[in-house]
């Protein structure tokens, strides 16, 4: 018998994966988690029946949120991650020559399946430089003035405990944290399915920035595929980041060209941020 598992990307669209194996499964305090091998895609995390990553295309969207603002910035010490517990995103922080990279993970057992099923991303929490908290990130940055230099959030859909990782109070505590030249960014969802959602994070990102900006990355596991995220700068100017020549690691989406294409954006998107 086949077994399949079928994600609804939207109310009326659903995504189905053939499955080999069911590899985990529990109920934790905040979701239902799960891990799978599929045929096409390999282990797949699932929270709450929506696919958290894929290792066949989870390097598009870990180097996406983490080089992007990391060479925007241009010379980060010090670097929080909010959310993100497979540590994928944690891994690509890493490639830089950061001095700390902290993880506020709601989940810890979000933290212990990466460690169990996904040692290539979750080799991350075994750096020196990596430091791991198991609370809420929302309570976590208020206690934080002029501290990080990039803070990432790499967060479930805004539903349960990710709700308020998409307010502008939050927002705003963000914009505390950082260090005077800070930069911030947040996956905000898909825009085809999340149009309301996007144009909403983006200005109250534009009234707490100085500089706001949307960029996108195509992701094949996730609805609609185009992917967007929003960043939020304190100084430097997203479209004119001195951005490097060339990586001197490896990786396999981002490019210093890429980083600076990601930035022009579909016409759709800009229509649904004039609305
Ligand atoms: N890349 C993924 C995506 O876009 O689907 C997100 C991956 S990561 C697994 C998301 C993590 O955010 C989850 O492990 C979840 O437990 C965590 N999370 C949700 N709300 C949170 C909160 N308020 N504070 C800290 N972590 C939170």
């Amino acid at each position: 018998m086949e077994l399949w598992f079928s994600e609804m990307q939207s109310k009326n669209v659903k995504m189905s994966y053939k499955i080999k194996n069911v590899l985990h499964s529990e109920k934790t305090k905040f979701q239902n988690l799960a891990v799978l091998d599929s045929e096409e895609f390999g282990r797949m995390l699932i929270l709450d029946d929506v696919v958290q990553l894929t290792m066949k295309d989870e390097f598009i969207y870990h180097e996406m949120i983490a080089h992007v603002p990391l060479f925007t910035h241009g010379s980060p010490e010090r670097v929080l991650v909010i959310g993100g517990g497979d540590g994928g995103t944690l891994h690509e922080i890493l490639k830089h020559p950061v001095k700390e990279a902290h993880l506020v993970e709601i989940d810890e057992k979000v933290i212990e399946a990466s460690k169990k099923f996904f040692p290539e991303l979750s080799v991350a929490f075994d750096d020196p430089r990596a430091k791991i908290f198991c609370e809420d990130g929302i309570a976590y940055v208020k206690r934080f003035k002029n501290h990080y230099d990039v803070i990432i959030v790499d967060s479930t859909d805004p539903v349960g405990p990710a709700v308020g990782l998409f307010r502008k109070e939050f927002y705003k505590d963000i914009f505390d944290a950082l260090t005077e030249k800070g930069v911030f960014v947040a996956q905000t969802e898909s825009p085809f399915y999340y149009e309301g959602l996007l144009k909403e994070v983006y200005n109250c990102i534009a009234e707490i920035f100085p500089y706001a900006a949307v960029y996108t990355a195509v992701v094949p596991t996730y609805p609609g595929a185009l992917w967007t995220f929003i960043m939020g700068s304190k100084q430097v100017d997203p479209n004119k980041a001195n951005v490097p020549e060339s990586c001197d690691f490896k990786t396999r989406y981002y490019t210093p060209d890429i980083h600076k294409a990601c930035f022009k954006i579909p016409a759709f998107i800009k229509e649904i941020l004039s609305k």
